[in-house]
């Protein structure tokens, strides 16, 4: 495995204490409404199944992939949704539920795709932001778990070359250990 976890960033009762607070929030703005929460694989995977179960709202859960492009012919932010949900949002209450903001293209891309589906709402829900890095600007975030710095994250469903997805917590990767 590449690299080595160097600091805890994020220690998994911060996470599932801030969890409980996101939830009770989002069923307080949700109330009376039966939201459907998309889950942006695969990093978000884990986010989301905590989340849906503090939520004191019935909700449903989709499941959406998207790959974003970084290199430099496709610098606009070009999205390939490599899985699509399967059912219709039309006039749906939707929450986006993703594991970090970073420059903000896939986000941006994805929720313009979203919009074009006509939902009767779209917010977004994010685990962690990194604000410094942002290129495009990302509206609609209703509700972000932690504000972090610029540093390259893993755990808690998210990824360095697939690894590290399992770790309970979230901690900063050293590339050049291990
Ligand atoms: P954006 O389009 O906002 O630049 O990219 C967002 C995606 O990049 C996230 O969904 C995530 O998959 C990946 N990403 C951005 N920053 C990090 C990070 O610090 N750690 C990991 N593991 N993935 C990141």
């Amino acid at each position: 495995m590449i690299g080595k976890v160097s600091r805890i960033l994020l220690t998994e009762s911060q996470i599932s204490n801030r969890i409980a607070e996101l939830g009770e929030e989002i069923s307080r703005d949700y109330s009376g409404k039966q939201p459907v929460a998309i889950c942006l694989l695969k990093g978000s995977l884990i986010f989301t199944s905590d989340l849906v179960r503090a939520l004191s709202v019935p909700v449903t859960v989709e499941f959406m992939r998207a790959s974003s492009y970084a290199d430099s012919t496709e610098s606009s932010g070009s999205v390939k949704i490599l899985l699509d949900m399967d059912h219709d949002i039309t006039g749906k209450d939707v929450l986006i539920i993703e594991d970090i903001v970073d420059t903000g293209r896939t986000l941006a891309k994805t929720l313009e795709l979203l919009q074009a589906r006509h939902p009767k709402s779209l917010k977004i829900c994010t685990l962690l932001d990194k604000p410094e890095r942002r290129v495009v600007p990302v509206d609609n975030i209703a509700y972000t778990g932690f504000t972090i710095p610029n540093e390259f994250v893993v755990g808690y469903g998210l990824d360095y070359n697939e690894h590290y997805r399992d770790l309970p917590y979230v901690g900063v990767l050293d590339l050049d250990a291990g």
